[in-house]
């Protein structure tokens, strides 16, 4: 274990243990239900669209650590930030996830969510990382309520 795979590892946790914007939101309006069955992961994602941007998010929901971490860090960094950003953001995470020649120098530019990548090392827990940033992106764009990684 190297500092940095316990920095990490320390996020992920921290995350888990006390999950930022936890809870309903009332004037959300969108709502979107993922779930991944491989694990048994499910979130509700309630989305505040404010015109063009993410005015308001939160998350409810039981899962593994990896995902309530990814949508604890999720929920943390998208607000206040224009749909287009955000599906740019989605990109490079899913990038960081899946990508098979992931340039590993390209994750300082996702900050805190470099925690998430990780996961690149357990190809099981990978649809636990992505599930609520599919359920953001549905969310974003005129997509379907419902996500599932299946
Ligand atoms: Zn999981």
């Amino acid at each position: 274990m190297n500092d940095l795979q316990d920095l990490y590892r320390e996020v992920i946790l921290d995350h888990n243990r006390t999950p930022r914007n936890f809870g309903e939101l009332e004037d959300a309006n969108r709502v979107v239900e993922g779930v991944n069955p491989l694990c048994g992961d499910r979130i509700t994602l309630y989305v505040k669209i404010d015109g063009d941007t993410v005015e308001d998010i939160s998350f409810t929901g039981t899962g593994c650590a990896i995902s309530v971490a990814s949508s604890s860090l999720m929920t943390e960094r998208v607000r206040g930030i224009s749909r287009q950003d955000n599906i740019n953001l989605f990109n490079k995470v899913h990038d960081m996830l899946t990508a098979n020649d992931y340039d590993s120098r390209k994750v300082d530019d996702l900050e805190k969510l470099a925690a998430l990548s990780g996961v690149r090392e357990y190809p099981t827990r990978i649809k636990c990382a992505s599930l609520a940033w599919h359920a953001l992106k549905n969310a974003l764009t005129d997509a379907s309520d419902n996500v599932s990684t299946e």
